[in-house]
């Protein structure tokens, strides 16, 4: 079996004031194989975190909730289990990466203290031998004076460097998968591009998957293998990293190349498609897309379309594919 994780059918819903529902997450489905690096793409506001703290059983109750779905790490059931053994499932068998400054270091611990925490918490080891394996996982993310920095609170560090810290927790307990947040998106690019290479690095020396949440398709490119696109709480667009830039279906995911100046040049903000993602309340009738859609036809106003295998290992959610042949 080369899958490692499985989302089946799954509802994360926002109870909001006056009784309205905000569908975040509204039935996704998708997996991750063994080793992989799939990214999941789209602007803000399409579903991307919450689909992530879900896989994470982080989703605040109230006002959140998983309604409905299922989700198997390795054949286990994440959404049924105890919250004691999601806790160990946390940091053990998946580890975190999130958007700086949002990271979760504490300011009132030195960094040797939340690296010696993290890994206490799932081994069985002396407060001794974490103390040397942390200076180990210092130099191993690229930390030449491990000795030092492990004495240093985070606000003597750099974000470039604090993501590093977060990088070395992150992998501390040689996790399953890696979920990682727009973990580059407020550092600069040269920063962004060492952060990007060290968790590739990271990936082939530990084995693990990587999740990839990010806007910015420059990135995706880069180290993806797979990309699942998101559009209004329903993914719109999934195929090989190959098959989505030189086969592309959707408009939606055309619509999100088209914002790339040059795909090997720096930064870029998917900022320029007209128009917003709709709230997660007021999702319209048919496609979600349609009010943007330069290819919207009568029809997608009135319907949903169903995400649909176009081509082999290529799913797209348009009515412009149901028929044979497509565009
Ligand atoms: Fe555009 Fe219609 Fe396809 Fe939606 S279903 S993306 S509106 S063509
Ligand atoms: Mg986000």
């Amino acid at each position: 079996e080369n899958m490692l994780l499985e989302v089946n059918g799954l509802k994360t819903y926002f109870q909001m004031e006056k009784g309205k529902v905000a569908k975040a997450v509204d039935n996704v489905s998708f997996s991750i194989n063994k080793g992989e690096t799939v990214a999941l793409v789209g602007e803000s506001g399409s579903g991307k975190s919450i689909t992530s703290l879900s896989i994470m059983r982080l989703i605040p109750k109230p006002p959140g909730e998983i309604v409905e779905g299922s989700i198997f790490l390795e054949g286990k059931e994440l959404l049924t289990l105890p919250e004691d053994e999601m806790a160990n499932v946390r940091g053990n068998d998946i580890g975190m990466i999130f958007q700086e400054p949002m990271t979760s270091l504490d300011p009132v611990f030195t960094i040797g203290n939340q690296i010696v925490e993290s890994l206490m918490r799932h081994q069985k080891i002396k407060k001794s031998e974490a103390y040397e394996k942390a200076i180990e996982l210092l130099k191993i993310v690229g930390f030449s004076r491990a000795e030092v920095i492990i004495n240093e609170y985070p606000h003597q560090l750099s974000g470039g460097m604090r993501q590093r810290v977060m990088i070395a927790i992150a992998m501390s307990n040689n996790p399953k998968l890696l979920i990682a947040d727009e973990p580059t998106t407020a550092l600069d690019v040269t920063v962004q591009a060492q952060i990007l290479n060290l968790m590739m690095d990271m990936k082939k020396k530990y084995g693990s998957s990587i999740l990839l949440i990010t806007h910015d398709m420059g990135v995706v490119a880069e180290v993806a293998d797979r990309v699942l696109v998101m559009y209004a709480g329903q993914i719109v667009e999934e195929a090989l990293v190959k098959d989505l830039f030189l086969k592309t279906k959707h408009p939606y995911t055309k619509a999100l190349l088209k914002t790339i100046p040059n795909i090997e040049v720096e930064l870029h903000r998917l900022d320029s498609i007209p128009g917003t993602v709709p709230p997660a309340h007021l999702f319209p009738k048919g496609c979600r897309f349609a009010e943007r859609c330069t290819y919207a036809m009568a029809k997608c106003h009135e319907e949903d379309p169903s995400l649909i295998e176009n081509s082999p290992d290529h799913k797209v959610r348009c009515h412009l594919y149901e028929r044979e042949g497509g565009m």
